[in-house]
């Protein structure tokens, strides 16, 4: 299963990524559509963190290539927000929260330009959005889980990108924040961005996105989330855990969940 889309957003070709000669993607192959809430769901160590990291252009491919927006990443890279792995960031880094979200506006063009107006109105905006403008001055160390998941939410918001791209915002997040992530993803869906979120939950995929792209290493299914969870897709890509399987495809069948296919 793995549906051609035309027009794609993201094109994946041939790519393979290996750290010290361990694959960690093999012979990757395949599209994503536009204006789509697209979960990249895949179990820990995957491959997941290495595909988001490749599209950004932070590791250089074994073999293969990427294209976004049908264009090489310096030409458009500005279009892009890239929310990291809350893990891999130092949370001890000298900072507020208000000073993360500036850094959302400077671009490789204008390292060194001055904040102005704009600029000032954008970032009170998004913090504003993810309910973390009262805690603007406080330095990030002091935040909680959600909380910093939030932040980087702001500063990928006043970038006012067309293309969102986030490492697992769900995990170590409280229920509120997770509520919030998923509010904001379907608000930045209706105003016709690209929402790309890396997942590593089957079960709870279902209810998040509307195309979703199963990873281990190799590329196990890509899809429309109806395509793809049903139970001959999930049981050719996961053989073992049929039951579970099974209830997914029967709840994404039943019509609980319904596709946004235009
Ligand atoms: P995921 O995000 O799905 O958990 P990753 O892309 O982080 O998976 O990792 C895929 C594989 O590559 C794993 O086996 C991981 O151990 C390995 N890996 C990831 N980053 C590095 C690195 N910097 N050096 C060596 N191996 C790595
Ligand atoms: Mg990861």
């Amino acid at each position: 299963m793995n549906i051609q889309v035309e027009n794609p957003v993201i094109e994946v070709h041939n790519l393979s990524v290996s750290y010290n000669r361990k694959p960690a993607l093999w012979n990757i192959d395949f599209s994503l559509p536009y204006h789509k809430k697209i979960g990249i769901i895949g179990p820990n160590g995957s491959g997941k963190t290495t595909l988001l990291k490749t599209l950004m252009g932070l590791i250089k491919p074994d073999f293969g290539y990427v294209k976004l927006f049908g264009q090489s990443l310096n030409s458009i890279r500005h279009k892009i927000a890239y929310v990291p792995q809350r893990e891999s960031v130092d949370w001890d880094f000298p900072a507020t929260v208000r000073e993360i979200v500036e850094m959302g506006r400077f671009t490789n063009k204008n390292l060194l330009k001055r904040l102005n107006k704009r600029d000032k109105e954008l970032i009170s905006e998004s913090l504003e959005k993810v309910g973390m403008l009262p805690f603007q001055h406080r330095h990030i160390s002091e935040l909680s889980g959600g909380q910093q998941q939030r932040v980087f939410l702001a500063r990928a918001l006043c970038r006012e990108p067309e293309m969102f791209i986030m490492d697992e915002p769900f995990t170590g997040v409280d229920a509120a924040t997770e509520e919030s992530i998923l509010e904001l993803l379907d608000t930045l869906n209706k105003e016709g961005k690209t929402v790309i979120v890396v997942h590593h939950d089957l079960e709870t995929a279902k209810d998040y996105f509307d195309w979703v792209c199963l990873l281990n290493t190799r590329l196990v299914a890509n899809g429309p989330k109806g395509q793809v969870f049903t139970k001959d897709v999930l049981s050719e890509a996961f053989g073992g855990k049929l039951t579970l399987l099974s209830k997914l495809a029967q709840e994404v069948q039943g019509g609980d969940y319904p596709l946004r296919e235009k």
